[in-house]
């Protein structure tokens, strides 16, 4: 990094002193840095997949040819490795979307409860699968407001697919909904929807780094579990399109929290 500083030379109680200045990188520099980190983490999350899938190719081609039984279990790892490419596509095609929408001001008059119901519903199966209980406990009254419904609903499904896919150990994932007339982060009228886990946790030290773009408390878990690590990102910028805030709570052992607060 290019790295200026100036140095000048003024007395000091009678002696000599020197001050150096140093200029911090300009915002110019600092966003193509991001911009080149951002190209170099792509290249290598779509690499990885097409090494595997290369390598596969050229043992069907060659060795395993006539080995009906390699082959078929070849071609379900090669159909794997082409969904993880097409979900990071997927993901970064959304956060992309959701970039460029985030200065423009949502005006669609949505009713939150039925929405999150209705993606807890799309949600059940895999919940079943990993033998999570999901619960939701919601005001009775309907919670009308502005907003947009798709990007709300794709904030909750990666939220709860989280809670589900790293905190499932625990066996239930809770989903509740509040409503404030005065809020204390929003200063007004709000509603808060927290998403509770009792799964490992996460450790203190990446909660600050966690809706970062490719950046995993966990790579191998992350990995294993078919993630692109650009969930949490692309839930922050909705988050702020609504402005709104996200918070995350957790303690290693102790499950996560994560609490998306929306004005009203
Ligand atoms: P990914 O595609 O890897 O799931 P996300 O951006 O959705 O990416 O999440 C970033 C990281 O945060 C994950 O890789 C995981 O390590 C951690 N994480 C998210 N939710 C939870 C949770 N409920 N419990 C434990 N760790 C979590």
């Amino acid at each position: 990094q290019d790295t200026s500083f100036e140095v000048q030379s003024r007395p000091v109680n009678g002696t000599d002193a020197v001050l150096v200045v140093f200029q911090d990188v300009t915002h110019l520099e600092q966003a193509g840095q991001m911009r080149r980190d951002f190209v170099a983490n792509v290249s290598h999350e779509l690499r990885t997949p097409l090494t595997a899938l290369m390598g596969f190719i050229e043992t069907l081609q060659g060795p395993a040819r006539d080995d009906t039984a390699a082959r078929d279990r070849f071609l379900q790892i090669m159909a794997d490795e082409a969904n993880r490419m097409n979900r990071l596509v997927g993901d970064l095609l959304s956060l992309n979307r959701v970039e460029s929408e985030e200065r423009v001001r949502p005006k669609e008059p949505l009713e939150l409860t039925r929405l999150i119901q209705s993606t807890l519903n799309t949600l059940r199966p895999l919940a079943d699968d990993a033998g999570v209980n999901l619960s939701l406990d919601a005001p009775s009254e309907p919670i009308t407001m502005i907003g947009d419904s798709d990007q709300l609903r794709q904030v909750f499904t990666n939220l709860v697919e989280n809670a589900i896919k790293y905190g499932g150990s625990g066996g239930q994932v809770d989903v509740f909904v509040n409503l404030s007339d005065r809020d204390t982060a929003m200063r007004g009228p709000a509603v808060r929807i927290k998403i509770i886990d009792q799964g490992p946790g996460i450790d203190a030290k990446h909660l600050a780094r966690l809706t970062e773009r490719f950046y995993r408390a966990d790579s191998h878990r992350s990995r294993e579990l078919g993630g692109t690590g650009l969930g949490l990102a692309i839930v922050k910028h909705i988050v702020n399109r609504h402005r709104g805030r996200l918070r995350v709570e957790s303690e290693l052992g102790q499950g996560a929290i994560f609490t998306v607060i929306l004005p009203r």
